[in-house]
């Protein structure tokens, strides 16, 4: 395992301690957590999105929140995606939204989840728009492929994401090509043993260009999730040499990340959507952005110096 593969397990680790979280939510400010999200609240994310797609970029909105492990919170989650989707939809705004199925009570049990996700696809049936079932650690990851293939049965605009460090990833884009769902290609995020992903870096990049070009070799929808640069080059230069269509895959970046690239990518006439989350529940995610950058952890490190 490299150096920054090293500080990046150790970040994720240290996430999990009870004296860290409060050490992170005393100083968000200073650390600098808002530079992730749009805001605290509903309003906060429509008015960024607003300012998105006025320069040509869509949207994905994330209601911050996961790991949620009674029925009722499970519950008030899933009614603030409906208010989100009503929002949308009243707004114009062009987005649509990213779920975690931890979020809307995976853990408490299959049916609850289901339960609350078929409320939220009802909602998301109104306004024809598109619900992406984000991917969390692997331990979660069957449950939620079944989750989404429930759902699909019902409601054709769906799609999930599939993780380049897992081993598995491969078979589970053959099944989700099979079926014709969507799917969102991204490095992964949360701190995975050996056991089931590439602890080498560039192992975790080969698998992502391989699943990417799988995607766009067989015409499968695909969104491009990533803010590597050497990645993004290598699809724009067999966009070209292929004559891949435009309308086939979109590129994906987090609200906050390389944005000034997102902008140049529109501008460029590619399909830009951002991943926009909003909320107060930040902790977790801030945490896995910290992971992914260590120069990150220095800004943070320099930010409290000064203080
Ligand atoms: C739209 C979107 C949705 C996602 N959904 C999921 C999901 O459902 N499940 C999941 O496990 N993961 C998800 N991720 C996170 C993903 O797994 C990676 O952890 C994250 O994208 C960083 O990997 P990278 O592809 O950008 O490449 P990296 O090799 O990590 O980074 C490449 C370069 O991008 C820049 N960069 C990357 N991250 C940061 C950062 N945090 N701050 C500043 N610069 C940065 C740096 O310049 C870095 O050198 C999502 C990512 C995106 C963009």
């Amino acid at each position: 395992m490299d150096s920054t593969q090293f500080l990046r397990q150790s970040i994720l680790r240290f996430a999990g301690s009870p004296s860290v979280s409060r050490f992170v939510h005393r100083h968000d400010k200073t650390l600098g957590a808002r530079r992730f999200f749009a805001g605290p609240t509903l309003a906060d994310a429509i008015r960024t999105i607003r300012q998105l797609n006025a320069v040509g970029i869509v949207a994905t909105l994330d209601h911050l929140g996961e790991s949620v492990t009674n029925v009722e919170e499970a519950r008030v989650q899933a009614d603030a995606y409906v208010d989100v989707l009503h929002a949308i939809a009243d707004a114009k705004v062009a987005a649509n939204v990213s779920i975690k199925l931890t979020q809307m009570g995976l853990d408490v049990g299959r049916e609850e989840c289901l339960a609350n996700m078929r409320r939220i696809v009802d909602a998301a049936r109104v306004s024809g728009n598109f619900i992406r079932i984000d991917m969390e650690d692997s331990h979660h990851v069957d449950a939620t492929l079944d989750v989404l293939f429930a759902l699909r049965r019902d409601y054709e605009r769906i799609g999930t994401v599939l993780q380049s460090y897992l081993y598995r990833t491969k078979s589970d884009l053959e099944r989700l090509i099979a079926a014709g769902i969507p799917v969102r290609i991204v490095k992964g995020a949360y701190l995975e043993p050996e056991s089931v992903a590439f602890p080498q870096k560039a192992d975790v990049d080969r698998s992502y260009l391989e699943l990417v070009d799988t995607c766009l070799k067989l015409g499968h929808p695909v969104a491009i999730a990533t803010h590597d640069e050497a990645i993004i080059g290598a699809i724009e230069a067999w966009v070209k040499e292929r004559q891949i269509p435009r309308d086939r895959f979109e590129f994906q970046m987090l609200y906050g990340i390389r944005s000034a690239r997102q902008r140049e990518l529109a501008a460029a006439g590619y399909k830009v959507r951002c991943y926009v989350p909003y909320g107060t529940d930040w902790y977790a995610y801030f945490m896995r952005r910290l992971a992914e950058r260590p120069a990150n952890l220095g800004f943070v490190l320099r930010s409290l110096w000064r203080q």
